[in-house]
């Protein structure tokens, strides 16, 4: 959640530190501040509200000067949005300023002891004890003072610290909340995320959990929670920094959801070598492929709902048996994971705090773990035993749609891959795939451009109090995907129900004008689902049938249709989606909504 970004060089800092946290806007966050030493104190600014305040506040940064200084965007864990529980926090002196993304969790034995020593609080948050801590163990050491602190917090933390005393240096740590490093001739950089640095540098060193660095204006040192140094790798970011700008679009969900058919062909393309499906990033023979016993999707969220499309892709093409899981249940739940299993976690950062929490969890039981994450570098990707990169690029908008396609893609090519060397397809069938998955960013492309007449329909709803979505089997897991992007960015009530549970319980809240979207893209239940049509029309519903061009005789049923393209079964969740979230996108533009950042939602959730 929320962001931090810091600065040593030769610039002026806090022109870049703003630009940096407006980059980490999409995270979600509810007030800014900015720490900056100017050649004799610490210098802060800090206010509740949109980063514009702090920007007026500062002329655009010009008035405060100085070229070391570190930033944050707060999302407010403990103690209410306002001015006094902004970030930076300080110890009473004034000279050790502290950003913080994350909860000590500790904090209140922590202030309580702290309390006893004389020290007093100014705000309600667990950040400021981190300033007194480093207060009360500074003995003039900085690196001493910091992991002699973070031996005393539990937590998740990540930390941006100036001490005045050493003002050519900007210390940070990270546990179980991100952070990167970013060096460039000019000056070096930390932040919550690499969108913040891209505009300045391309080489990028991910921190590891309890790891501390210490820049100076051309340096950087790494240590571990022991003192120990470390060497680190960069890692060289390929995304395009137009990647993270608007570029002429409304909002950047916009945007995504146009850049979908080049995420699909990017995460297909280095897959598919001379018509045959190969995923050299899994480094696993035939026999090992052969060998897994049971799959285990886990995830959150969309991620979540991309593992519950694979379920029936793998279990019906590889004949594999999965277990989809959200990992917030799997990680508490003891889960029966045995020899011969694979725990596969989908996540776009790479950092969602509870799908890494569960791949610890697998590993640690000595189960493979391989890691679907769009995020290079990133937690996930560093600590699964195999990766398998998403190549959407820069997802900024928090209701997530090109990463989520090209989880979707990912996840069919391993399937195929799986089912490939399991003997389950055949050489025709995959043959025939792969021409479908080719023809996919081309379809994607059609129904993209359908935005108006979806736009005028959606408008029709932006007063809607309920809203359903049904489907069977691979529709069900579209029509979560469809009523997740709906509610989140519209804040209208929705649900999704698989057709066959209606009877059971939803089938009484539908009443005369409910809109039901049902999804109707599997020819072997399509009877089926034209049946449950029937079922909510006789109460009263309205229906939006999202379904394949050849099912024109929907239209005796259905209020208002919008057609697919003609694909695989398996691969209509990639089709079908795009309809529900320029649906989604409509009804939240309607509404007036605050598309990109919804409220109370956060990017990358990186607290459980
Ligand atoms: N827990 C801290 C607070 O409430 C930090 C929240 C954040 O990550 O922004 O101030």
């Amino acid at each position: 959640m929320c962001g931090i970004v810091g600065y040593i060089g030769v610039e002026q800092a806090a022109p870049i530190l703003l630009d940096g946290l407006g980059k980490l806007e999409y995270r979600g966050y509810d007030s800014a501040g900015m720490s900056v030493f100017d050649g004799e104190k610490i210098q802060m600014v800090k206010a509740k509200g949109r980063l514009k305040v702090l920007e007026e506040l500062t002329h655009g940064g010009k008035t405060l000067k100085g070229t070391v200084g570190i930033g944050h965007t707060r999302w407010a864990t403990h103690g209410e949005p306002s001015d006094k529980n902004s970030h930076p926090h300080f110890n009473e002196k004034g000279t050790i300023s502290v950003v913080h993304n994350g909860i000590i969790e500790n904090y209140i034995p922590l202030k309580k002891k702290l309390e006893a020593k004389g020290y007093s609080f100014t705000s309600d948050t667990d950040t400021e004890v981190i300033a007194h801590l480093l207060d009360y163990y500074d003995r003039g050491n900085p690196l001493e003072t910091i992991t002699k602190v973070m031996h005393r917090m539990e937590g998740s933390y990540a930390l941006g610290i100036l001490f005045s005393h050493y003002p050519e240096e900007i210390f940070a740590v990270r546990k179980d909340s991100p952070l990167i490093v970013g060096e460039n001739s000019k000056g070096c950089f930390i932040a919550s995320d690499v969108p913040a640095v891209l505009k300045y540098t391309r080489q990028v060193y991910f921190m590891n959990n309890e790891e501390v660095v210490r820049l100076g204006r051309d340096y950087m040192h790494f240590y571990t929670v022991d003192e120990e140094e470390l060497t680190k790798e960069a890692v060289t970011i390929h995304w395009d920094a137009d990647a993270a700008e608007k570029g002429g679009y409304e909002h950047f969900m916009l945007k995504e959801m146009y850049e979908q058919p080049k995420a699909i062909k990017d995460t297909l393309g280095p897959r598919i070598k001379e018509d045959e499906i190969v995923i050299e990033e899994l480094h696993m023979s035939r026999e090992e492929i052969k060998a897994i016993k049971r799959l285990h999707m886990v995830a959150c969220g969309s991620a979540y709902h991309a593992g519950m499309t694979a379920k029936y892709i793998f279990e019906g093409m590889a004949r594999m048996p999965v277990n989809v899981d959200l990992a917030s249940e799997f990680r508490y739940r003891n889960p029966i994971l045995e020899k011969g299993d694979l725990v596969i976690v989908i996540s776009q950062s790479g950092e969602t705090a509870d799908t890494l929490a569960a791949l610890r969890e697998a590993k640690e039981r000595g189960i493979v773990t391989l890691g679907i994450v769009n995020v290079v570098g990133s937690s996930i990707a560093r600590e699964a035993d195999k990766v398998m990169y998403t190549w959407a690029g820069p997802e900024i908008s928090v209701a997530t749609t090109k990463a989520y396609s090209a989880q979707l893609m990912a996840l069919y090519l391993l399937a195929a891959y799986f089912a490939h060397e399991r003997g389950s397809l055949q050489e025709d069938q995959i043959a025939s795939l792969i021409q479908e998955l080719k023809m996919l960013p081309d379809q994607v492309e059609v129904l993209l451009a359908n935005k108006e007449k979806i736009q005028k329909f959606a408008n029709r709803y932006i007063g809607a109090k309920d809203i359903f979505f049904m489907g069977r089997g691979i529709d069900y897991a579209i029509s979560m995907e469809g009523s997740l992007k709906l509610k989140e960015i519209s804040y209208i009530h929705s649900e999704a129900y698989a057709a066959g549970e209606l009877k059971h319980g939803t089938i009484s809240l539908v009443e005369e004008g409910t809109l039901v979207a049902a999804v109707l893209t599997q020819e072997n239940l399509y009877k089926k689902m034209f049946s449950n049509i029937v079922e909510v029309k006789t109460r009263g519903a309205f229906v939006l049938a999202v379904t394949n061009e050849e099912n024109k005789d929907i239209e005796k049923v259905a209020d208002y249709v919008l057609y697919i393209p003609k694909t695989n079964p398996y691969l209509t969740n990639s089709l079908a989606i795009i309809p529900l979230q320029l649906f989604g996108y409509y009804v939240a533009l309607g509404k007036g909504c605050d598309v990109d950042k919804p409220r109370n939602l956060a990017k990358s959730v990186t607290v459980e």
